[in-house]
Formats: structure tokens, sequence, C-alpha cells
């Protein structure tokens, strides 16, 4: 029987972060392994400097020479 359904199950929910195509199971949330490297290194350089946020001390210390 003709079932119409409203759900739109083609909907790309898993996108690329870096470069917006579809994201692959072996590299999600990436496409490839070059995105996720892209990625990856973009949190090493730009992302090293965190706002220093003092609010939570709870003896937590980290290890900078583990690079
Ligand atoms: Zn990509």
């Amino acid at each position: 029987m003709p079932s119409i359904s409203n759900d739109n199950s083609h909907a790309k929910k898993n996108a690329c972060p870096v470069c917006k195509k579809t994201s692959a199971d072996d590299y999600k949330p990436f496409c490839s392994k070059r995105c996720a490297d892209v990625d990856l290194n973009r949190w090493l350089t730009a992302g090293y400097t965190v706002p220093a946020a003092e609010d939570d001390s709870e003896g937590v210390e980290l290890d900078e020479g583990n690079g």
C-alpha cells in the first residue's frame, strides 16, 4: 500500500566539519583521514593557547612536556 513517509531520512546529519563533505564511517566525523589531520592541526596550533580559567582548581596539573 502507498505509504507516505514524512521523515527526512535523506537529511545530511553527518558532514565533515572541515570540507563539509559527507563523513566517512572510518573517519567520523570527518570524510577522510586528511581532514581529520587538518582539524587536529588546528587544535594543536590555533587552539593550543587556552584562556586562563582558574575557576576549577582541583589540583589538576597539565604536563606540558608530553608532546
Ligand atoms: Zn573533509
